[in-house]
């Protein structure tokens, strides 16, 4: 199956994964709210007829477990957040169409609708399965109340999903040694009647929808490869009391059976369109061609949440007779100065700090898009924000749209009266070229970086050209130059808006046009501007050096301030569909299986890892910072049955260091131990203590690496 380019003549809709309503929104949230809002923005430019619908995500243990934490009801506690997303969405210039919540009555009544249509088609059936039950507590544990490892790559996971290894999904009772959030205590399994999903029918669907499925590459190659290994069925019900019951149903002994929040939430996709439709009309905007018919339907997520929209949700459109969506673009990870974001370390920029900052939404906007697009990882920082701005905001764009259009004003009042030349009309149509291909292909920084380019080429333009000089002796090419240059204004303002909206419609106004630029087509960028503008501003600030300095030293000293505070706080407390606590691939346990190095000369070598047949430079080996250093203090990890938190004196300063060495020494007579630490080893966190450098240790007994001679603290291993 392949598409019509866009625009076609369907109606379209543009989704973003739901947040749950549970915490403060962040620049992890940002960026994929951001993105779809642009592409969103970019379609309707070119003129394809696009609603942009999202809403909070109320249902699930996210929600009722920080709901309890704060001993607040969960429907009273996920209204507050929704209302609060509500508030700051916009101020980012995110605007949707309709922004709802699954709790409400369209997302109750369609959830139910749908759920009984698939039963309707024999697409459900009960299983008895075994369930986690915390005996203290008289709890079911479903999903996040329940921690413990992963089955499939032995990490540390929670009970719907492996966050730090492998990202599956794991389905109840899959999670091994499984622990209740609730009181700490073992869980006990115990047996429970539950509602599936035959998933598994769908292979050969699924298949075939991947192969026609566009936006970004990961969001194809993941589920090709699960359904390659062999689709499961799908528990869509929980022991839970907070959720959309289960129609018709109370279970016989009077417990409550709520949907899984997976199969509420991405129908609230189609809720919130329905409740768009419903407020403008179905003349204007019929959800029913959108989602029953051959609409165009984008969903844009995180990476995290793929095969919850490439497998189950396209699984259960199919079973419901619904319209399978066309592209799924699936954002990459957020971090910030290189470390992964995080939301319990206080290592993250927060939507609300940012708008404290008073900075301009749209500069946040131009930074997250240009950098990443909607599939590429994005780190922030500060001194890189700075950079973009003043570069390519201030730099290029807004220096060439202020000198330009400050030129016209005064020695035309407006735009010349001339044509356009043919040279800057090829150039803007080429620009117009770029972002239809970059559309096509989910390209969000190819969108963006079209219009800088465009104002590039108007610099070197206007330098080229040298209208100043032209003005006496040849006022006929000082006036076609500048009339090109306000072409070209016009132009970053059509294209430039589905990045930088706000400072668009400044543009458009300062261009003297009616309207709004939000309204305005692509081919509007060809068009002649208004005869008269008044002067301009400049539209872009620069941001100096010592506000970068104060923000870099605030990041800091925050972070600092939340791991010397109560570091052992649950890592669970704030995550949302999003995808933001990137500590991924870090947590392999610091002293295991790497050390193949020692192998002493006595040992049966049958027992040993072989040796690696590839060999490296030199130069890889000066890659390793390896360093002398001195135990000062070790301690166990509460919660963290194998790890150790040590610090390591290594001459310059102390490291905090995560050692999965607890079972194996007696913590007690370590500190005076002379050690070798890694100590460019990327930080990463383990129970929520930041682990800076791997203490190096041979075989599975964590045999600790040390000097035998008088080799000072500090010094390189070479
Ligand atoms: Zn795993």
């Amino acid at each position: 199956m392949s598409h019509d380019e866009f625009p076609t003549d369907e109606l379209a809709v543009v989704t973003c994964g739901l947040p749950y309503a549970n915490g403060d929104l962040h620049i992890g949230h940002l960026r994929g709210y951001i993105g779809a809002d642009a592409f969103a923005r970019a379609l309707r430019t070119l003129g394809q007829q696009t609603a942009y619908v999202c809403g909070s995500d109320m249902h699930g243990t996210p929600v009722a477990v920080n709901a309890e934490e704060r001993g607040v009801d969960p429907e009273e506690f996920a209204l507050e957040w929704h209302e609060q997303y509500a508030e700051t969405f916009p101020k980012f210039a995110v605007d949707f169409d309709n922004y709802g919540h699954t709790h409400d009555e369209t997302n109750t009544e369609l959830t139910r609708e749908i759920v009984r249509t698939l039963d309707d088609e024999g697409y459900i059936y009960e299983k008895e399965i075994q369930v986690a039950y915390d005996p203290a507590a008289d709890q079911y544990l479903p999903d996040r109340y329940v921690e413990g490892t992963c089955p499939y790559c032995g990490e540390k996971a929670r009970g719907d999903e492996c966050d730090e290894g492998c990202q599956r999904h794991l389905e109840p009772g899959e999670i091994e040694n499984p622990t209740s959030v609730r009181t700490g205590n073992p869980a006990e399994y115990r047996e429970r009647t539950h509602k599936f999903f035959r998933v598994s029918e769908f292979a050969d669907y699924l298949t075939e929808f991947l192969d026609g499925l566009e936006g970004t590459s990961n969001a194809r190659n993941q589920p090709r490869q699960w359904i390659e290994d062999g689709l499961q069925d799908w528990c869509i019900t929980r022991d839970m009391d907070w959720g959309i019951d289960y129609p018709g149903t109370e279970d016989e002994d009077g417990d409550d059976l709520v949907l899984y929040v997976w199969v509420d939430a991405p129908i609230e996709y189609v809720s919130s369109t329905k409740q768009y439709s419903e407020r403008v009309g179905s003349d204007e905007y019929d959800w029913e061609q959108v989602w029953k018919g051959d609409g165009e339907i984008v969903h844009v997520i995180g990476r995290d949440i793929i095969q919850h929209h490439t497998i189950f949700w396209p699984a259960m459109l199919e079973a419901a007779d619904y319209n399978a969506p066309r592209g799924v673009a699936a954002t990459g990870f957020i971090t910030i100065n290189g470390k992964g974001l995080s939301t319990s370390r206080n290592r993250a920029i927060w939507a609300k700090e940012y708008l404290a900052e008073g900075f301009h939404p749209d500069l946040l906007r131009y930074y997250l898009t240009t950098t990443g697009g909607l599939q590429q990882d994005v780190d922030f920082s500060w001194s890189a924000f700075q950079e973009k701005v003043n570069g390519e905001l201030v730099g290029t764009v807004g220096n060439f749209l202020y000198r330009s259009l400050l030129f016209a004003y005064r020695n035309y009042e407006g735009t010349p009266e001339v044509e356009v030349s043919e040279e800057v009309s090829e150039r803007i149509e080429g620009a117009i070229g770029e972002v239809r291909d970059s559309v096509n292909g989910y390209d969000l920084r190819g969108v963006g970086q079209a219009t800088t380019r465009l104002a590039q080429f108007g610099n070197e333009y206007i330098q080229r050209n040298e209208p100043w000089k032209l003005t006496d002796d040849d006022p006929e090419a000082a006036a076609q130059v500048i009339r090109d240059c306000v072409q070209l204004a016009k132009a970053v303002a059509v294209l430039g808006e589905p990045i930088t909206p706000g400072k668009a419609e400044a543009l458009w106004t300062q261009l003297g046009e009616d309207g709004s630029v939000h309204d305005a087509h692509i081919e509007d960028a060809l068009e002649a501007p208004p005869r008269h503008f008044e002067e301009p501003s400049e539209l872009f600030e620069k941001i100096e050096d010592d506000r970068v300095d104060e923000l870099e030293t605030q990041l800091e000293a925050r972070i600092e301030e939340s791991a010397s505070g109560s570091g052992s706080e649950s890592s669970t407390a704030t995550d949302e569909t999003e995808s933001d606590d990137t500590d991924e691939g870090q947590s392999e346990s610091m002293t295991d299986e790497d050390d193949g190095t020692t192998a002493s000369a006595d040992a049966d070598t049958d027992d040993l890892e072989p040796l690696l047949e590839d060999r490296i430079g030199f130069d890889d080996f000066q890659d390793l910072d390896i360093r002398v250093g001195q135990i000062e203090t070790a301690e166990g990890i509460e919660g963290a049955d194998d790890l150790a938190r040590l610090e390591v004196d290594i001459g310059f300063e102390t490291r905090q260091v995560v050692a999965g060495i607890k079972q194996l020494h007696d913590l007690d007579t370590l500190p005076g131990t002379k050690v070798v630490l890694l100590a460019n080893m990327e930080p990463a966190e383990l129970f929520g203590v930041e682990s800076n450098g791997m203490v190096l240790a041979a075989g599975e007994e964590a045999d600790l690496l040390t000097t035998h001679g008088d080799a000072e603290l500090g010094e390189k291993v070479r």
